[in-house]
């Protein structure tokens, strides 16, 4: 069983500095199983029901490192500092921007693009969900300019389809029309603005896109736009 000195996974999790952990716990800040605790050097097994045993400030303790977010991406939010405007860590507690290891997007959604949204604070977990060997397979609904002319479905599938300025073609993605401006498509891929490009080579332009699913895992109607939930490890199976 993994544990950790009581103030060093606070100071991790964002509640503050060692120091101000110490105070807070000399102010009978601190509780484990309804008892107050002083000592912050005391360790604590980092187990599931830590966070439901443990309280900081009256409040449960936060998720353990290791967490798996969902979010709705709002339009307009962006998934990098180096964008201008909101970004989408404004959505989630103010306290989660001090964790380390930090909460991150896995991959990035542009900011006009809406839908499923993982962050997570476990950094092998990221990579194995981006990793463009694991081919986790992603699907956006594109609401499209000009009608589809039918040949789309067959040059995406094609694994020849070479984007300006990319070395290497596209691995095959699979369209499927909705309408004759609305489609579903798939891709393994996560390459720079990829959905929009790809449409943009056969002579289209994506006006709206909103990613529904990664892997199995597909995004909750009852999830509004800005609202997140954690994942459960059986959901994070799913992406795979
Ligand atoms: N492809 C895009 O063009 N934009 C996204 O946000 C995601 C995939």
């Amino acid at each position: 069983m993994v544990t950790s000195r009581v103030d060093r996974l606070l100071s991790a999790m964002g509640y503050g500095s060692r120091s101000e952990i110490a105070r807070l716990a000399r102010a009978g800040g601190i509780e484990l199983d309804g008892v107050v605790l002083t000592d912050v050097a005391a360790r604590v097994a980092l187990s599931d029901d830590l966070p439901v045993r443990m309280s900081v400030g009256g409040q449960p303790l936060d998720p353990l490192p290791g967490m798996v977010i969902l979010l709705n991406k709002p339009l307009g939010m962006t998934c990098s500092h180096k964008e201008d405007g909101p970004l989408v860590h404004d959505l989630l507690p103010d306290r989660w921007r001090r964790r380390r290891p930090p909460v991150s997007t896995v991959g990035r959604l542009d900011k006009q693009t809406s839908g499923l949204l993982l962050l997570t604070d476990d950094g092998d977990l990221l990579h194995r969900i981006i990793s463009p060997r694991r081919h986790v397979r992603k699907t956006y609904r594109a609401t499209l300019a000009r009608p589809l002319t039918g040949r789309e479905g067959e040059v995406f599938a094609s694994g020849s389809l070479r984007l300006e300025g990319d070395e290497k073609p596209l691995a095959p993605a699979e369209l499927q029309v909705i309408s004759d401006r609305e489609a579903r498509l798939t891709i393994t891929e996560g390459r720079y603005h990829q959905v929009r490009r790809m449409f943009a080579a056969v002579g289209n332009h994506v006006e709206a896109l909103h990613r529904e699913s990664v892997g199995a895992l597909t995004l909750p109607a009852d999830l509004a736009p800005g609202e997140w939930r954690l994942l459960g490890e059986d959901e994070v199976g799913l992406v795979f």
